[in-house]
C-alpha cells in the first residue's frame, strides 16, 4: 500500500504538471471507483494539490475537490506528447496508457492557461489493479467531515521536524499543515501508556497518519526496538529514538522516490527505487544489517512483521 513517502512523490509529480490545467472530460470505466458527480469538476481548473496521511486532494478552482485514496495498488500517471515517450513501469499494466488496469480517465486542457504553446492532449490516469482505491467529489467545505480526513492523527513529515534542522522545501511545506504535524511531545503522548505493540500503534492512521507496514518495520529496526513490545514499555529514550527513526526511513524513502514494492509507480509511471535498500522489510533470512543473524517474519497484528532478534529488544 502506499504510505506517505509514496504519495507525496507522486503529489510533487503531479503537481508540476497538474496545476493550471482544467479538466474537459471524465470517462469512468469502473463506476465504484468514482463517486460523486463527474459534471460538478469538469469545466474546473487544478489549482493546488495536498496530502493529508496517505490521501490526496486534488483542490480546483470551484466549489469542489477530488480526494483520492489509493489503498493497495492505486496509480495516478500523467501523460502528455512530451511525456509519452517515457518509458512506463510495467506494474501499469502494460506498454501504453490507457491499460487494462486504467479505470478513470481525465481529459485536460491541452495547455496551461499561462502557456501559448499547444502542448498536444493531457491525461491523468486513475490505474488500480486490486480496484480498493477511490476518488470521491467533495465540496470544499465538506472535506474534513469526511471519517477518512477528520480522523487523520499527525503526521510525521519529514519536511516539518523542527528539530532537524533541515530547511523544508516550499514543495514539503504546502503538503501539511503545522497543525497536524507529529511533535516529539504528540509522539511521546500516544506511545506511553499505550497498551497497543508498538508496530500496529504506528499504523493506527487515527493516532499517526500516513506509516504502514514498510516504514512501520524498518523504523523499529532503525531505533533497535522489538516490535511486539508494548508502547508504555518503552523508555524515554526509546521514545527519542523512535521517533528520530521514523523521520530518517521516510526521508531516505522520498529520496529514493518512494518504495515500488508492490504496485507504487510515480506520476510519470516509473518505480521508486526504496524497496533495494529496506532494513528489514522483506528481508526474511537475509543477514541482518548490523549483526549478520537472519532476519525473522512473524504476524503481529495480521501483518507480516520483520525485526531481528538480536538487534530488536
Ligand atoms: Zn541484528
Amino acid at each position: 500500500m502506499p504510505e506517505l513517502p509514496e504519495v507525496e512523490t507522486i503529489r510533487v509529480g503531479l503537481q508540476k504538471y497538474l496545476i493550471g490545467r482544467k479538466i474537459i472530460d471524465i470517462k469512468i470505466r469502473v463506476a465504484k471507483i468514482f463517486v460523486g458527480k463527474k459534471e460538478d469538476v469538469i469545466g474546473a481548473k487544478i489549482v493546488n494539490l495536498r496530502r493529508i496521511g496517505k490521501g490526496l486532494i486534488i483542490e480546483l478552482d470551484n466549489n469542489f475537490v477530488l480526494a483520492v485514496h489509493l489503498k493497495m495498488t492505486g496509480q495516478l500517471i500523467y501523460r502528455d506528447a512530451k511525456s509519452e515517450n517515457i518509458k512506463l513501469s510495467p506494474k501499469t499494466g502494460g506498454t501504453t496508457l490507457p491499460s487494462k488496469y486504467s479505470h478513470i480517465i481525465f481529459k485536460l486542457k491541452n495547455q496551461k492557461s499561462n502557456l501559448k504553446n499547444d502542448e498536444g492532449d493531457a491525461y491523468l490516469y486513475y490505474n488500480d489493479l486490486r480496484r480498493f482505491g477511490w476518488i470521491r467529489v467533495v465540496r470544499k467545505d465538506e472535506l474534513m467531515k469526511m471519517p477518512f480526513f477528520k480522523e487523520m492523527g499527525p503526521e510525521p513529515f519529514v519536511g516539518l521536524k523542527p528539530s532537524s534542522g533541515l530547511k523544508p522545501s516550499s514543495g514539503l511545506r504546502s503538503s501539511a499543515s503545522a497543525s497536524n504535524f507529529l511533535t516529539l511531545n504528540l509522539f511521546k503522548n500516544i506511545v506511553e501508556g499505550s497498551n497497543v505493540s508498538i508496530k500496529p500503534l504506528l499504523m493506527d492512521q487515527k493516532r499517526i497518519g500516513g506509516i504502514g507496514n514498510i516504514y512501520a518495520n524498518d523504523a523499529l529496526f532503525e531505533a533497535k526496538i522489538d516490535p511486539r513490545r508494548k508502547g508504555k514499555t518503552l523508555s524515554d529514550e526509546e521514545i527519542n529514538n523512535l521517533y528520530d527513526a521514523i523521520f530518517a526511513v521516510i526521508k531516505k524513502s522520498l529520496e529514493y522516490g518512494g518504495s515500488s514494492d508492490e504496485n507504487f509507480v510515480n506520476a510519470l509511471g516509473q518505480e521508486g527505487n526504496y524497496q533495494n535498500h529496506t532494513l528489514v522489510y522483506g528481508r526474511e533470512g537475509e543477514p541482518c544489517k548490523v549483526c549478520r543473524n537472519p532476519i525473522e517474519k512473524i504476524k503481529l497484528g495480521g501483518r507480516g512483521t520483520y525485526f531481528c532478534p538480536s538487534c530488536q529488544r
